[in-house]
């Protein structure tokens, strides 16, 4: 089993572990968590397979301290989006300094950097543990980091999702929300007994479009700019020539830090309520899912060491940013762990062309293998 970084991202880019709940029918994670299972343990590493589903494998691996020192978790996740127009996803190919291949940034370049960092963990003489936790199913419903969380903890953690070498300290949560009207099914010659719940739905829509606004004009989040809502999908009616009895719209709310599910709770009470005062009109809402948003303090140990140690090691001092898209680091914060997302330099996550630049993964190799030797000591 390889033990050179590219030969290491090589293999864990040409073993399929396409999410099938993405994409149906799709390898997932199965072969990829035993293959990294089997390369840890030959290393002496202590490995254990989490199955969050039936098929969803997450591997939890440890390298034990002495004990009395900090625990620090890495995790990155085993999955990746779909290989649709992408013939040569699975058949890596190094050019330039850059390794093509579908997950090569989201993020096998990140778990070949944990997989290397843990293992030179082992004989450092560290007092603290280092987990690795290589999960399932982020790319759909984190399955996976849900599942290991019920068995692991640790005093922080590293996200090692792609940030080009900057340190993430925040990043947007959404809720997702359904929003139903009722009107009243009639033969469409009949105005005096029909009630149109598609129009009644324009009235939720101009709403919505004012709470956008609102949004926007808030005090932006210093690292991730304003929260936002959109439509998303919209249904309704039964056939042409009839009065629809119902419609259906699916919202989706971008959240920052801070801001909570009770409180976009009342804000759809506040949008929805003034519509009511028309006695024909009628709406329920429900919210659908929740994923929080993540935002850790810049004075925490973890992003201390981490800054300190990259700053050593990539001699500047990396950017400290926020991502707009939503991570599994926001699970690890809402567990009580104190986490950072430090990642490799590349581009086209879930684009046809994918690819990560093999100098920053070995940078961010480096950056961890520091950050847990200081952390963990
Ligand atoms: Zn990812």
């Amino acid at each position: 089993m390889p033990d050179t970084l590219p030969e290491l991202l090589s293999a864990l880019v040409s073993i399929d572990s396409v999410n099938p709940s993405l994409v149906p029918g799709a390898a997932g994670e199965a072969a990829l968590a035993h293959w990294v299972a089997g390369w840890l343990r030959e290393r002496g590493i202590e490995a254990v397979l989490d199955e969050a589903a039936p098929g969803r494998l997450s591997v939890i691996a440890t390298v034990r301290g002495s004990g009395g020192g900090r625990s620090l978790l890495l995790c990155a996740h085993l999955d990746t989006v779909g290989t649709d127009h992408m013939p040569d996803a699975l058949e890596p190919r190094i050019q330039d300094g850059r390794l093509y291949g579908r997950g090569a940034y989201d993020m096998k370049g990140g778990l070949a950097a944990c997989l290397l960092a843990l293992q030179g963990a082992q004989g450092a003489g560290l007092r603290g543990d280092v987990i690795l936790a290589a999960v399932a199913d982020e790319e759909y419903a984190s399955l996976g980091v849900q599942s290991v969380l019920g068995r692991i903890t640790a005093d922080a953690a590293i996200v090692t999702e792609p940030t080009s070498l900057e340190l993430c300290v925040a990043h947007k949560g959404f809720t997702w929300h359904e929003i139903t009207t009722f009107g009243r099914a009639a033969h469409g010659s009949r105005p005096d007994l029909g009630t149109d719940a598609i129009a009644h739905m324009g009235r939720v829509l101009g709403q919505l479009e004012a709470y956008g606004h609102d949004l926007g004009s808030r005090a932006p989040h210093p690292l991730l700019g304003h929260a936002s809502v959109h439509a998303s999908l919209i249904q309704g009616g039964q056939e042409l020539s009839s009065y629809p009895e119902c419609c259906t719209l699916q919202v989706e709310r971008r959240t920052l830090p801070g801001e909570t599910a009770g409180e976009i709770e009342r804000e759809w009470t506040a949008l929805l309520s003034p519509l009511a005062s028309d006695p024909a009109f009628r709406a329920e809402h429900r919210t659908t899912l929740v994923r929080e948003p993540f935002g850790v303090p810049v004075d925490a140990p973890i992003v201390q060491t981490l800054r300190g140690q990259a700053t050593l090691i990539l001699n500047q001092t990396p950017t400290l940013t926020g991502m707009s898209f939503w991570m599994d680091s926001a699970f690890l914060a809402a567990a009580g762990i104190s986490t950072v997302v430090f990642g490799p330099h590349g581009a086209g996550a879930h684009s046809a062309e994918e690819w990560v630049d093999l100098e920053s993964v070995g940078q961010c190799r480096a950056v961890l293998a520091a950050t847990l030797r200081a952390f963990c000591a």
